[in-house]
């Protein structure tokens, strides 16, 4: 793969990439987004990716998780279509119509989120992995071998180091060199996040370089997951999603850090994610 320059051209125009709101628009064209994740104990990292992809105008969201949740997905997200699923014969029928799939926040990686994967990574639709999926993934017994040019893994450091089969350290030792291994070995685009974002697919690594410290906490990154997928869903290419998401993420943690980043709660930058997105 040839390597470009690494880039940083995104800010607040960049959104203008994203189909206008027509007067006469619907909703079935700004994309229905799935999200499946969930398991016991995981249900917040789901639903927060959900009500990312609300914020970053999918014009329909469906969540599959865990019945357990259902209450608590609904009180707090009435918009979200909450489906309770215990098996991957449940998720079957609810991978017919969404535009474009992200499987992995709070997935968990019990018999549960390996067969929920599995049915999902074989949908011909675009995908985002993330979290546990990613985990599964590594694991080789899910999807073994699958190469897709439509889907978007987005690994933290350890998640790439799993997926490459290698220490944590490796990988942070030349960042650059694992997001390429891992789009290498899964083609498709790579997100390898940190303090500073490197974005591998076909062409090159970009470098997006926006967010604070302040996001290192948890859900911040089942709220770029979402993000992404709300953009694919709005007619982005996986690459273009990629890159804008990153940059409209960062951007958001920046805006909602202006009250502190100590304490920020990845819930406290849907309201930015909104704003960046109009
Ligand atoms: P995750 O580890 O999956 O929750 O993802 C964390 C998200 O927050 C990723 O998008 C990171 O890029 C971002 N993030 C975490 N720590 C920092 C940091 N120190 N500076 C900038 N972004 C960060
Ligand atoms: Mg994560």
């Amino acid at each position: 793969t040839e390597v470009e320059p690494l880039v940083q051209r995104y800010d607040a125009a960049s959104v203008k990439r994203l189909p206008p709101r027509a007067a006469d628009s619907y909703k079935n064209q700004f994309g229905h987004v799935l999200i499946v994740g969930g398991d016991s104990g995981y249900g917040g990292a789901a639903l927060m990716a959900a009500q990312s992809a609300a914020r970053a105008g999918a014009g329909l969201i469906s969540l599959a998780t865990r019945p357990e949740h259902l209450a608590a997905a609904l009180t707090r997200s009435p918009e979200v279509m909450v489906h309770p699923v215990i098996s991957g014969q449940e998720l079957e029928p609810l991978l017919e119509g969404p535009d474009v799939i992200a499987v992995g926040p709070g997935l968990g990686r019990a018999p549960w989120g390996e067969q929920l994967l599995a049915r999902a990574g074989r949908a011909e639709t675009p995908l985002v992995l993330d979290a546990d999926a990613l985990n599964i993934l590594a694991g080789g017994r899910v999807l073994a071998g699958i190469k897709r040019n439509d889907w978007v893994l987005t690994p933290h450091v350890g998640e790439a180091a799993r997926l490459l089969d290698c220490d944590t350290e490796e990988v942070l030792a030349d960042p650059r060199a694992a997001a390429i291994a891992v789009q290498q070995k899964f083609s498709g685009v790579v997100i390898l996040k940190g303090a500073g974002t490197l974005i591998a697919h076909e062409q090159g690594v970009d470098l997006i370089n926006s967010g604070n410290p302040g996001m290192a906490s948890g859900g911040m990154g089942d709220l770029l997951t979402g993000i992404i997928a709300a953009l694919i869903g709005q007619h982005l290419s996986p690459l273009e999603a990629a890159r804008l998401a990153v940059w409209l993420h960062g951007e958001a943690g920046n805006r909602a850090a202006e009250d502190g980043q100590r304490g920020l709660l990845a819930t406290d930058m849907l309201p930015w994610i909104r704003r960046l997105v109009d």
